[in-house]
């Protein structure tokens, strides 16, 4: 390249450099303590280093990237064991939707298999939004349940429903722990005796929870509060756990993990022209950097660093209700993990003025309450600072 080429293509670089830095000024930075809605984070500082590394990594052609393919079954390995699963196969795929989307496809491939025409499943009214999307991919049938009392999943509703519809084949139960509204968690090991009877496929979506509650000391666990979600769990047959939620890993990192590899086959598609045969993802062409990220950070932290980031959340989550209390502010429930719910007459209409003000948190539906995601960016100042604002805003 001639001399005057590669200082015009410096120019041009360093214009389109400054452009994009401008746009990206325009962003919220997890670092100011504003974003109290988000179940994403400021990634571990480690990533920097790995994404570059990892940049050209395809995870949809296996075969050109083996290096890349062992860490993957590595990652499933560490998060596996994680869950008490020793023989664990699954995924580090977009995200929470990808894994959700993938674990119905399962349930309802085996649906088929046993001849079934419609595909049951029983799903909490907390469930994710993304159940939506796979209920309209897949033209599942679910049968919601309501909450109970501590808002999560009522399972005598699930066993006089069962009683009372035998001719009606369930296939799968969607159990959550660490609701994205309130960060309950449902009663798995009694939906797993139901399973158990009636041989059905327990699907347990922990995008935000797997990566808190293998870490939360009983001193921040509510007393008479069921927290096993796991594999230890009968029936428990696929987890979602996202590293890109309290993981710390960079977007895109979610996690779909499998008791064993007898469920591949069922989301295995033919791929003539790679360098493997099948391909399970419902992404093809995918970055391993979620993959290495995911490792880096897990190998990094252990399990004593992600201890002292959740008992860090969860310190910050009573601090919150206790500044809330000086205010009168009531909370909607006891924290189960590092989320808030803060009683409002009109959380919508409130989140809006808030906005306005810099703030941004969402709301619950389940209940009139503002709901504040309380994630390893946010400090005591940040709290402070809130707590401060949303007096303002209601005229204490
Ligand atoms: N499941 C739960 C419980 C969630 O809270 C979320 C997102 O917040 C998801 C699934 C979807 O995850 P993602 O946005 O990574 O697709």
């Amino acid at each position: 390249m001639l001399k005057e080429d590669r200082r015009e293509n410096m120019e041009k670089e360093r214009e389109i450099l400054e452009k994009l830095k401008k746009y990206r000024e325009m962003d919220l930075k997890y670092v100011d303590g504003r974003i109290l809605g988000s179940m994403c984070t400021k990634p571990h500082p480690i990533s920097k280093k790995i994404v570059e590394m990892f940049l050209e990594t395809n995870l949809g052609d296996p075969g050109l990237f083996p290096g890349t393919k062992n860490l993957e079954e590595e990652v499933i390995k560490m998060i596996g064991e994680m869950l008490h699963n020793k023989n664990p196969f699954g995924y580090i795929i977009s995200g929470g939707t990808e894994a959700n989307i993938t674990a119905m496809r399962v349930v309802k491939k085996m649906s088929r298999e046993k001849g079934r025409k419609e595909v049951n499943i029983f799903i909490p009214e907390t469930a994710h939004f993304s159940f939506e999307k796979a209920r309209e991919m897949m033209d599942l049938n679910y049968i919601v349940v309501p909450l109970d009392k501590k808002y999560t999943m009522d399972v005598k509703y699930i066993k006089d429903y069962i009683e009372d519809n035998v001719e009606k084949g369930i296939d799968g139960i969607v159990a959550i722990a660490g609701s994205t509204e309130l960060g309950t968690i449902d009663n798995i090991p009694e939906i797993s005796k139901v399973a158990k009877e009636h041989n059905i496929y327990i699907h347990v979506d922990a995008a935000f929870g797997g990566f808190v509650i293998p870490f939360l000391e009983d001193r921040y666990r509510l007393e008479g509060y069921n927290y096993h979600f796991d594999f230890s769990v009968d029936n428990v047959i696929s987890i979602t756990v996202d590293p890109h939620k309290m993981g710390l890993a960079p977007i895109p990192a979610g996690g779909i993990v499998f008791r064993d590899s007898s469920f591949k086959r069922y989301l295995d598609v033919e791929t003539p022209y790679l360098t493997e045969s099948y391909q399970a993802t419902l992404i093809g062409t995918r970055s391993g950097i979620g993959v290495a990220t995911t490792w880096g950070i897990m190998k990094l932290l252990g399990y004593e660093g992600y201890r002292k980031i959740v008992s860090q959340c969860m310190e910050n989550t009573y601090y919150l209700v206790k500044r809330m209390k000086e205010y009168s502010f009531e909370k909607a429930i006891d924290p189960v993990l590092n989320i808030v719910a803060i009683r409002d007459e009109d959380p919508v209409g409130t989140s809006l003025i808030l906005r306005k003000m810099g703030w941004y948190l969402s709301t619950c539906r389940c209940v009139d309450a503002l709901r504040v995601v309380v994630m390893p960016h946010i400090t005591k100042e940040h709290i402070d600072r809130f707590i401060e604002t949303l007096a303002q805003c209601k005229k204490y």
